[in-house]
């Protein structure tokens, strides 16, 4: 069968509108298309390959497990998830674990069990839920309304209720809406899709001071933050703040689908028998490819290899925009990081991931004026010069018109 991009508009629903390009091999930090073109990723999957491609380490638990056990569904369990949630509980302030197969799914869970939380420890009237503008926790109906960008949630009728957003970073706005009928804050750590915009200390503390005062529990998500992409194995560790419910998704497979919901012993206990499921979640391949993911990214080498790549990225965008002037701020953290664009060029960070692509680089995009970079953790230093290079000549482009 002839593939191509038109293939897409023939048989797809039209949500996505991809590049022309079609990858068909990946490895590392390199990708080749359908003519054999070689692209550098900065995208990663949008924080989900935290390996690169193809990892040997994955390749190898894959095959392994692909020839010895898939799928079992819920009925049964199994030795990879138990061994990976022991591994998470061992690695997190978290005692308790919940599989489920997206970022979403995981939100998911973590809503309703605040609301049972809530509903069951203190009654029907403290069901509020806050988050924040920008923020973005998912597509279905309820994370998306949790999502602070009423853009992705309009347009589908009535939506989940009591539900309320504030302004990120500031604090004066949650402590005069927050009660004790606020059931739970949902955050990221650091928001990605909103513009990769890091919490002040001030902020953060203060959000679980009041969570604390109104017994409202505090859930991180960390599905683009988590599994080492800050540099710490989940950013709430580097924020000296800790939350009653992480999630974590995307790098947490490294590319495969999983997710989880990590939480007390207290808190687990509200979801008892049959209050919630997934039919995938906790499915052993799924299992074993995170085990692995894991055992290699929670290790001193690679934590701290995020931490010296991010260095070298800063540096090499802030030198291309000494020549540029093209950047108003580099920021994020770890290899979690957003190109602000400046004045001249709010608006316009699509130009710059299409003349990237153009100069064989995949970038990302974080709203209008952000451009996004969210590599593989262990992206070689050779790879970041040379893709940087990359970007260097589509900056030049988009400046010099
Ligand atoms: N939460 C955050 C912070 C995310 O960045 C995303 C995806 O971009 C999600 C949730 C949704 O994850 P998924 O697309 O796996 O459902």
């Amino acid at each position: 069968m002839n593939v191509t991009r038109d293939l897409f508009n023939d048989v797809m629903v039209p949500n996505y509108s991809p590049s022309a390009v079609i990858p068909v091999k990946g490895l590392g930090s390199r990708l080749w298309d359908q003519t054999g073109t070689e692209y550098i990723d900065f995208a990663g999957g949008i924080a989900v390959n935290a390996l690169g491609h193809c990892h040997p380490e994955l390749v190898k638990t894959l095959k392994h497990q692909g020839e010895t056990l898939w799928h079992l569904s819920n009925v049964l369990t199994n030795e990879p998830a138990l061994r990976l949630a022991k591994k998470l509980v061992d690695a997190t302030f978290a005692e308790k674990v919940f599989f489920a197969n997206s970022g979403a799914e995981a939100n998911e869970a973590a809503l309703k069990l605040a609301r049972r939380y809530a509903l069951e420890q203190f009654g029907e009237h403290k069901n509020q839920i806050i988050a924040f503008n920008q923020g973005f926790h998912g597509r279905t109906f309820f994370t998306v309304t949790v999502g602070g960008q009423a853009s992705y949630s309009d347009g589908f009728g009535p939506k989940p209720g009591n539900i309320d957003h504030l302004d990120y970073n500031d604090l004066a706005s949650l402590e005069s809406m927050i009660s004790d009928k606020t059931c739970a804050v949902m955050i990221e750590p650091l928001q990605g899709e909103g513009g990769v915009v890091s919490p002040s200390a001030e902020f953060i503390k203060g959000v679980r001071a009041l969570c604390d005062k109104h017994n409202a529990l505090l859930i991180f998500d960390e599905v683009q933050t988590g599994v080492g992409r800050t540099g710490d194995l989940y950013a709430y560790m580097g924020l000296d703040v800790t939350p009653d419910i992480l999630t974590s998704a995307k790098a947490l497979g490294g590319g495969f689908p999983i997710a989880a919901m990590l939480t007390t012993t207290a808190i687990a206990s509200h979801l008892k028998v049959g209050t919630h499921g997934s039919t995938y979640g906790g499915n052993p391949l799924a299992c074993a490819v995170a085990e692995t993911v894991l055992d290699i990214v929670n290790t001193p080498e690679v934590l701290s290899g995020v931490k010296q790549k991010a260095l070298l990225f800063r540096q090499g965008l802030e030198a291309i925009n000494q020549k540029y002037d093209c950047f108003g701020e580099i920021r994020g953290k770890g290899l979690l990081i957003g190109a602000v664009l400046s004045e001249k060029f709010a608006g316009r960070a699509r130009d710059f991931l299409v003349e990237s692509a153009n100069e064989q680089l995949m970038c990302l995009v974080a709203g209008a004026s952000v451009v996004r970079f969210t590599p593989s953790l262990i992206i070689s230093d050779e790879d970041i010069k040379q893709g940087l290079v990359r970007f260097e000549r589509a900056v030049a482009k988009v400046v010099n018109g």
